[in-house]
């Protein structure tokens, strides 16, 4: 995709978090460990790969990823510079309408892990919400964006569930 599309968006997000402290202190930053079974990573988006000049983390090809299915396995720390989108907007996930308009949700899989889902939307910090959805609105404005940010939201609707 646009590389400069790719960087605004990205720099709509490098100062804002979701909360004004540092929110994996609330929980040992669960998102960042893997899982029971060894497992965990963060789908990249297209272009992102880069991201990991240094050998700080590590990107495997995903069978049925979105885009390119690549995705970062890191050892639970990063600069922020160099942190994924998608680790970037979580807890949060982009929704995309029939017409490209991007509203952001709760992401499912934050659901099991994530304390910051207890106070609802509005607990997050605006300007983070608000870039948050800028910045995917901004992804959604290239095709291979958008087509990015479709498969995205149909594997994180594979953990949604409703009894
Ligand atoms: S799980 Fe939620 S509260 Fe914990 S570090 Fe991740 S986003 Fe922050
Ligand atoms: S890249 Fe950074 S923010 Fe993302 S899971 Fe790894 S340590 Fe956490």
């Amino acid at each position: 995709m646009d590389r400069d599309i790719l960087e605004q968006a990205r720099s709509l997000l490098k100062d804002v978090t979701p909360m004004y402290r540092d929110c994996g202190r609330i929980c040992g930053a669960l998102c960042c460990q893997p899982d029971e079974a060894g497992k965990g990573g963060v789908f990249l988006f297209p272009g992102e790969e880069t991201l990991v000049k240094g050998g700080w983390a590590s990107v495997s090809r995903v069978e049925n990823g979105p885009g390119p299915g690549l995705m970062l396995t890191c050892a639970g720390e990063c600069e922020r510079e160099k942190r994924p989108l998608g680790c970037m907007i979580f807890p949060l996930t982009p929704e995309v309408d029939g017409e490209g308009r991007v509203t952001m949700r709760f992401d499912a899989r934050a659901r099991p892990l994530c304390p910051l889902l207890r106070n609802g939307l509005m607990g997050l910090r605006r300007d983070f919400r608000e870039a948050a959805r800028q910045a995917m609105q901004l992804i959604a404005s290239d095709p291979e964006g958008l087509a990015f940010l479709r498969e995205w939201e149909a594997i994180e609707r594979q953990y949604d569930f409703h009894l």
